[in-house]
């Protein structure tokens, strides 16, 4: 399935946060999942609304990865 890319610089990973600071990366795939790249990763606990991408200062939610938005 095809990965969505930053906005910004087009790479297409980028962190998600949780409320201890730990942060993990993911992907975000056509129907808005994120992903995590390890997938034995579990993402629970983080805030699944916020991506920070890696390659620039760009944040947002997965919906704003899409040019519906
Ligand atoms: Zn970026």
């Amino acid at each position: 399935m095809r990965k969505l890319n930053c906005p910004q610089c087009k790479i297409n990973r980028f962190r998600v946060r949780n409320k201890n600071g730990d942060s993990i990366v993911v992907t975000v795939n056509e129907n808005l999942e994120v992903v995590p790249i390890y997938p034995e990763m579990s993402l629970e606990g983080y805030d699944l609304e916020v991506l920070y991408c890696l390659g620039c200062s760009w944040q947002g939610s997965p919906e704003k990865l899409t040019n519906k938005h």
